[in-house]
């Protein structure tokens, strides 16, 4: 068996193959050759680097899901958020908003203040339901305010994490 001499083409190591040999793996790099045989020499050529596509393939699975998980927390999101909003009676959604709280509970207990010098009796009852009630509903607000800013913070938070391991695999 007649043997030839070449180096890798790839990181320069000597290589000594079978003369028949056409294509190898270089066993100090890796890196997929083909013998090439010309009149007065032999030499090798890079095809691929079995490493790098390993690496590659792992990179785009990794990618692939990350990409996944973000598209699953968003729609999750998308869900999850409407749990965590106010619904009017009209069936639309809105962020609990505590500004608008407070000035409906200070409307209201206005108006029950009013009632409450102007017609005692039966009427200042009503008075003092109503800003049981308003104050009751603000405080409601507040606590779904206060459930929505946090979900939407973990959902923040959550997103900001994959994108950043989406950074780091390219
Ligand atoms: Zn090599």
């Amino acid at each position: 068996m007649r043997l030839v001499t070449l180096n890798c083409n790839e990181c320069g190591a000597p290589i000594e193959i079978p003369h028949k040999v056409k294509f190898l793996t270089c066993a100090f790099c890796n890196a997929k050759l083909q013998v090439h045989h010309t009149e007065t020499a032999v030499y090798s050529e890079v095809l691929e680097r079995l490493e790098d596509k390993t690496e590659q393939i792992a990179d785009e699975l990794a990618r692939l899901k990350v990409s996944t998980d973000v598209e699953r927390l968003d729609s999750r999101w998308r869900d999850d958020r409407h749990r965590h909003m106010m619904r009017d009676k009209r069936g639309n959604y809105h962020v609990p908003s505590r500004p608008l709280a407070v000035v409906m509970t200070i409307v209201i207990c206005g108006i029950a203040l009013v009632m409450l010098f102007n017609a005692p009796g039966q009427m200042a009852m009503f008075g003092i339901v109503f800003v049981a009630i308003a104050i009751g509903n603000c405080i409601r607000v507040f606590l779904k305010a206060e459930d929505f800013d946090r979900a939407k913070r973990r959902y923040r938070r959550d997103r900001r994490s994959l994108i950043r391991k989406l950074r780091e695999i390219d």
